[in-house]
């Protein structure tokens, strides 16, 4: 019994007019059944290619997958063709994106949305399937009769909340969400999040919560995979990297985190902008922002150090853990 997922060495290119864009370089994780890990960055540091690389997603052209294994549920899914991949998505694993209406066909009901995959997937008749559809619009605190709406009858929040229904009604092993709360209003944000966690538990779904906010991340995670520029820079527990990150980037992410208790002055923005994926620094590719950025870093990729599960690729770092600065 090893874990639903385990992602291995994935590479992901971009050809492009410009040039050939690393946007996945080397990653690696893995998540047991019913856990979630959160998927930390900046926007570009290759979290949506990662995610859309598990569902058989990456728009080809440009992108390529060079080389790599996606093992869900013991299978190797890049190996699988699109016609396999089809009864995977939506069933198996199901992907929540930040705008609902990524999912949402507007010109048919949520009701028939929902009961959609159910048919397809299940095997259920349209009678069975509308009556799971209704529970489940139920379950996201949406009175069932509102199954014969449009979406456009429905707020924002209450869409993303169509949404989850939907991406839960197969039961899926994994649901992958990318940033499914950025859109909303922060009040709206709050609740859709309890929702899910509560979901989440209730169903015993495994998840992958793609985000640029380690505030989420502490709200409903587990395990934190934190990425820059294609790369996973640090990895660990919840309790290893909320309570001892140690990668510079990391630790700038944790600054950024306003406090509702202090004043917003007090946020430090991380300095400086990602790199160019066209064009990625030598060595370390943090270290042009990097406040603790040594000689060595211009110039030689650091290794990881892992450290109890705690893993951490930075010069800072050497054997032992210790740090030499
Ligand atoms: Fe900073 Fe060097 Fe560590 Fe990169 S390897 S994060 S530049 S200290």
């Amino acid at each position: 019994n090893g874990p639903l997922l385990e992602v291995a060495d994935l590479n992901v290119i971009y050809k492009t007019y410009e040039g050939t864009v690393a946007a996945v370089n080397g990653v690696e994780f893995s998540l047991e059944a019913g856990r979630t890990l959160g998927l930390v960055g900046e926007s570009g540091a290759g979290k949506t290619t990662t995610a859309l690389s598990i569902m058989g997603l990456v728009p080809s052209p440009p992108g390529i997958i060079t080389s790599g294994s996606v093992n869900f549920a013991g299978k190797n899914l890049l190996s699988f063709s699109e016609k396999e991949m089809k009864k995977i998505r939506g069933n198996h694993i199901s992907m929540i994106f930040q705008d609902p209406m990524t999912s949402l066909n507007p010109v048919v009901t949520v009701g028939i949305q929902i009961s959609e995959a159910l048919v397809a997937h299940q095997n259920l008749s349209e009678a069975e399937a509308e009556k799971k559809a209704m529970e489940m619009l139920e379950k996201v605190q949406i009175p069932g009769q509102r199954y014969r709406e449009y979406p456009h009858e429905f707020s924002g929040g209450m869409r993303q909340r169509v949404v989850i229904a939907m991406a839960l009604a197969c039961n899926p092993g994994l649901i992958i969400a990318d940033e499914p709360t950025t859109a909303l209003d922060v009040t709206i944000q709050a609740q859709v999040l309890d929702l899910m966690r509560s979901l989440k538990e209730e169903f015993s779904t495994a998840m992958i919560m793609i985000t640029h906010d380690l505030g989420v991340v502490g709200e409903v995670c587990d395990h934190v995979a934190v990425m820059y520029a294609g790369r996973i820079v640090e990895t660990g527990s919840l309790e290893q990297i909320f309570g001892n990150a140690r990668h510079p980037y990391t630790l700038g992410l944790f600054r950024c985190i306003p406090d509702i208790e202090e004043e917003t002055s007090k946020i430090r923005p991380i300095e400086g902008l990602m790199p160019d994926p066209l064009d990625l620094p030598s060595g370390c590719p943090f270290h042009p922002r990097c406040p603790q950025c040594m000689d060595v870093c211009r110039t030689v990729v650091p290794g990881v150090l892992d450290d109890g599960g705690h893993r951490v690729m930075c010069h800072l770092y050497g054997k032992g853990g210790a740090a030499h600065a």
